[in-house]
């Protein structure tokens, strides 16, 4: 049976031929990124594996070792998306030998994932539209890519929605972009767990980094929700924290958070027009950090590009900026 107890940060074995490693991270929250390893007749895949770094290789060896598994029996490395997290320490486990797959739109992202000048060169040109201040700018421009993101080349093996022929199990693809444009779920048929990445998380909503505006980010990610509410499963494995048991309630629990700020968003606007960045500042009027204010503009716009997709809202341009109003 099935230990369904949220559990604690040790490695545990699942049943069904599945175990659970907890990976350290070089940062506090979230402390850990969930390794999960499924065997096969062939030996085992392995599903996301933490950050780069010569000591954090050494840290999966330790963990595997307590299953006695070696790295030589894992056969393919599946990352659920492109963040440092999930695939930063894919090109070291490589170098064992061992196939990596990602979404077959990946090989897009592969230079935004190495370079960050130019993963958030859209950004820059999107904040400048939405009134950003000028040392926000600014930030943006000095941001470099993180040491424990690696650098990646282009996968083994690049994945399409259905069933992953390659492994001796029932396992699927389930394409849920949102939280990442390349992110997947797996859908593990026998056991009935799906392996959701950060597309569904226990605790915290997961982050929708928007940076174009023409892609509705927000909208993809509640039709990736759908998606998965649409697959008959009785848990989620999330990428971090502990297993999710009432897998539907918490899909509902998601929407329900998105549905509330993008109607706190109308509201705001029902008062008067307002830039991108005043919504910003109205939305989150705690003074906050370089980075938290990154995520909060990024999530910002991914709201007002939903509610702009779904004619609630529209722009006049006033002195290059961006100026929203609610339609009626
Ligand atoms: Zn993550």
């Amino acid at each position: 049976m099935f230990g369904w107890q949220p559990f604690n940060m040790n490695s545990f074995n699942l049943g069904n031929g599945i175990f659970h490693i907890p990976m350290e991270l070089p940062w506090s929250s979230p402390g850990f990124v969930n390794v999960y390893l499924l065997e096969d007749k062939n030996g085992f895949v392995m599903i996301d594996c933490g950050v780069d770094g010569e000591e954090y290789y050494q840290l999966l060896i330790e963990h595997l070792d307590s299953f006695k598994i070696n790295i030589k029996d894992i056969n393919l490395l599946i990352g659920t998306h492109m963040h440092s997290d999930h695939i930063g320490l894919s090109t070291r486990i490589r170098e064992q030998g061992v196939k990596f797959a990602l979404y077959k739109n990946s090989t897009d992202f592969i230079t935004h994932y190495n370079d960050w000048k130019i993963r958030f060169r859209e950004l820059i040109i999107l904040a400048e539209k939405q009134g950003a201040p000028k040392s926000f700018l600014q930030d943006l421009n000095e941001i470099e890519t993180p040491i424990y993101a690696g650098k990646v080349t282009k996968p083994d093996l690049l994945l399409d929605e259905g069933a992953i022929t390659e492994v001796d199990r029932k396992l699927f693809t389930v394409f849920t972009p949102g939280h990442d444009i390349t992110e997947i779920s797996l859908h593990d048929a026998s056991s009935g767990i799906i392996f959701s990445g950060d597309h569904i998380l226990p605790k915290i909503t997961p982050f929708i980094p928007t940076t174009n505006e023409d892609d509705d980010m927000l909208g993809r990610y509640g039709d990736s929700l759908d998606k998965v509410l649409n697959i008959s499963h009785s848990i989620i494995a999330p990428g971090h924290g502990g297993l999710i048991t009432s897998p539907y309630e918490r899909i509902e629990q998601m929407k329900i958070h998105h549905k509330k700020r993008s109607e706190r968003i109308l509201e705001i606007l029902a008062l008067s027009k307002k830039s991108g960045w005043e919504i910003l500042e109205e939305l989150f009027p705690r003074n906050l950090d370089q980075l938290n204010l990154r995520l909060a503009f990024q999530e910002t716009m991914a709201h007002i590009l939903y509610l702009k997709n779904n004619k609630k809202i529209n722009f006049n341009v006033v002195n290059s900026v961006q100026v929203w109003e609610k339609l009626s």
